[in-house]
């Protein structure tokens, strides 16, 4: 058993801070076989709100799935409590990558993430807030009407790191 961090960077403009939205939120990722090292061709989605049983039934778990290529079985379980935003004044310390969630996992380690949709960003100069932003293409944009001004967010790239 194992635990990855799911690590992003990006830069911001008037953004104060942006996070997975709710326990429906998607996370895409393809996984690599800890026993063959064969990594998933499809993104799989995990959410915390839905656990599966595995397959010997003794337990369950937020994703559970098989290789393809050695038929080893995995889990993959989301860590509620690593749920953090990406917070905004501290996109340039260290080098930029910020945890955001972290997995507990067994026979398998995440291999790749796609940011998709269902981000909440709040505003840096206000108290707006943005639901369902759409992170797909690493690059986002909207105008907060109370304060005028345009929120970005650019250039978003994520990692894995072992915790
Ligand atoms: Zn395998």
């Amino acid at each position: 058993m194992g635990k990855f961090a799911l690590e992003i960077a990006c830069s911001t403009e008037y953004v104060k801070q942006f996070a997975a939205e709710g326990e429906d939120f998607r996370y895409y990722l393809k996984i690599k076989c800890s026993q063959c090292g064969d990594v998933s061709e499809r993104f799989l989605y995990v959410c915390a709100a839905v656990t599966v049983p595995t397959k010997t039934g003794r337990s369950t778990a937020n994703l559970v799935g098989k290789c393809k290529n050695c038929s080893r079985e995995w889990t993959l379980n989301i860590l509620p409590e690593s749920i953090v935003p990406f917070k905004a004044e501290e996109e340039a310390k260290g080098d930029g990558y910020q945890a955001i969630a972290v997995f507990e996992v067994r026979g398998c380690e995440p291999a790749e993430f796609e940011p998709r949709k269902g981000w909440k960003v709040a505003s840096s100069e206000s108290n707006a807030t943005f639901s369902d932003v759409d992170l797909s293409e690493g690059d986002w944009a909207d105008y907060d009407d109370r304060a005028s001004v345009s929120l970005a967010i650019m250039e978003l790239t994520s990692r894995f790191t072992k915790r």
